[in-house]
């Protein structure tokens, strides 16, 4: 059959989002829905499901919104994901799900992450999630963090009829989903709305409790809990090592974001400012990058630059992200990296950068880099946002005898989150490092089942 093309994503004008902090994308409707749905050609092996990590029906509810049936879509959806509205958002589906799609050997692939934001959103408009009446199994499970991982592991057992209290440190639960992506690629009334679900499940959401510090993984067990998922993330910044990277004018991306999302730093009253530069270098290539860059400019930058050492087509950010970064203006300085921030006076003034060439492959496919000699250049900027990646941060594992690390800070566990550490479980960014939300979401679900052989083998069906 003759492909008609992709129904593009209806998107908010460039010249008017870069000013402000709505979504950029607006979702599909009902007439563009059905018409993308018509794309999928049903696959008998459904190459696209095994793209995807948490293994979703794809063809299953793309065919029943083809048929008109958006509820039975989000029921199939809710199946396999917590978060539907989310991971139809920010899943990089580019190397997952769409890039198994048959129609992308040819053309474009069906756009299976959009119509999952079109399932969960057009069911959440119509419904509230209801207090769901689960008989307690009589015994009682604690969650560190409220981020993706937390929050799926708690959702699991929670269905399973275990009392669930997950503490979350920040003030406000969603873990990245509230405190690191902007709310012009993911509003958090739909964060909320998700952990509304958990609550109605009986999910108690203790906030402003750092587990090793405020009460320790011990003291949980001796408060009567009888099993400890971890899914504290890995939020702990990472720096270059550069010359002038303590200057006024350099942050990491982790604290600007947290700033503009979480502490709404964007607001003239805030009271917790952000530094609002006016040349603004964002330095790396991920999702983080271009959440900082974007957001520098909707707070006022006149120019923002992404510097990154690869080029274009290694930016590890998704496809979807970079592009409509490019449109709201933001430059990139690809081959290029960071010697030395300067500084006049205790505060940032420019960058100096040496251009860098792509070599060979290595045996990961990935293509090295080296530095063109005497290509030295001075950007002028006035703030430096480093976005360069993050680790776990050691303070739970420090604070807990036999949790054990790896070199990089990364919680040690199986393939199902036991760690060494008894009646222990983690998973999510603290075991795997910075990764993505539905890896997280995957780690917690398959730890749930585990605690649930561990405390009651298996016995909940
Ligand atoms: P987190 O989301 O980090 O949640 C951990 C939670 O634990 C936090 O709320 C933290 O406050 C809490 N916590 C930590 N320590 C303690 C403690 N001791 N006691 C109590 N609570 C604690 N992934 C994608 O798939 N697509 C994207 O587009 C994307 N964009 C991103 C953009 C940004 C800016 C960032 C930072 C990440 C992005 N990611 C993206 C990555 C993704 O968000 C993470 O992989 C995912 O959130 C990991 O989930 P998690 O639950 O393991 O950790
Ligand atoms: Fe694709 Fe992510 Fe949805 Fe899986 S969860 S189908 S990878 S968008
Ligand atoms: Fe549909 Fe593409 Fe999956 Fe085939 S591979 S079932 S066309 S989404």
């Amino acid at each position: 059959m003759k492909d008609s093309g992709r129904v593009p994503m209806p998107l908010r004008d460039p010249a008017l989002r870069r000013g402000d902090f709505q979504e950029v994308s607006l979702g599909y409707g009902p007439q563009e829905a059905r018409r993308e749905a018509a794309r999928c050609l049903k696959c008998k092996n459904r190459p696209c499901v095994d793209g995807c990590p948490v293994g979703i029906d794809i063809p299953g509810f793309i065919a029943r919104i083809a048929e008109g049936d958006d509820d039975g879509a989000f029921e199939t959806l809710s199946r396999y994901t917590a978060l539907p509205a989310v991971c139809g958002r920010v899943c990089p589906q580019e190397k997952q799900c769409e890039q198994r799609c048959v129609r992308g050997i040819k053309g474009e692939p069906v756009a299976i992450g959009h119509l999952e934001r079109y399932a969960a959103d057009t069911w959440q408009r119509k419904n509230y999630p209801a207090a769901a009446e689960i008989g307690w199994n009589g015994h009682r499970v604690a969650v560190v963090g409220a981020g993706p991982s937390g929050i799926s592991a708690a959702g699991e057992l929670a269905r399973m009829g275990y009392q669930v209290t997950v503490f979350e440190a920040l003030h406000a639960p969603g873990g990245v989903l509230t405190y690191g992506i902007p709310e012009f690629r993911l509003p958090k009334a739909v964060v909320r709305r998700e952990v509304e679900a958990l609550e109605k499940l009986g999910v108690e959401i203790a906030c402003n409790i750092v587990i090793g510090r405020t009460i320790t993984v011990d003291e949980l067990f001796e408060d009567g809990y009888e099993a400890v998922y971890i899914g504290s993330g890995a939020g702990l910044p990472r720096f270059m090592g550069i010359p002038g990277e303590g200057l006024n004018g350099v942050l990491s991306a982790n604290e600007y974001l947290t700033r503009v999302n979480l502490m709404g730093a964007w607001r003239e009253d805030s009271a917790t400012p952000v530094l609002r530069g006016h040349r603004v270098a964002v330095v790396g290539g991920g999702n983080v990058a271009m959440d900082a860059a974007r957001s520098a400019l909707r707070l006022g930058a006149q120019e923002v630059a992404i510097v990154y050492r690869r080029g274009m087509e290694e930016l590890p950010a998704r496809l979807e992200e970079v592009r409509h970064a490019e449109e709201e203006g933001i430059r990139f300085h690809t081959l290029c990296a960071p010697l030395e921030i300067l500084g006049d006076k205790g505060w940032v003034r420019g960058l100096r950068c040496v251009r860098m060439q792509l070599g060979e492959p290595d045996e990961s496919g990935r293509r090295g880099f080296s530095r063109i000699e005497g290509s030295e250049f001075e950007m002028p900027v006035d703030t430096v946002i480093m976005a360069i990646g993050t680790d776990p941060n050691p303070l739970l594992p420090r604070r807990t005898q036999g949790l054990e690390t790896d070199s990089r800070g990364r919680i040690i566990a199986d393939e199902n989150g036991l760690t060494r550490k008894g009646r222990v479980w983690a998973g999510g960014d603290a075991v795997t490092g910075a990764a993505t939300v539905i890896l997280a979401m995957g780690a917690g679900k398959a730890a749930a089942v585990d605690i649930d052989r561990a405390l009651q083998g298996g016995k909940t069906p």
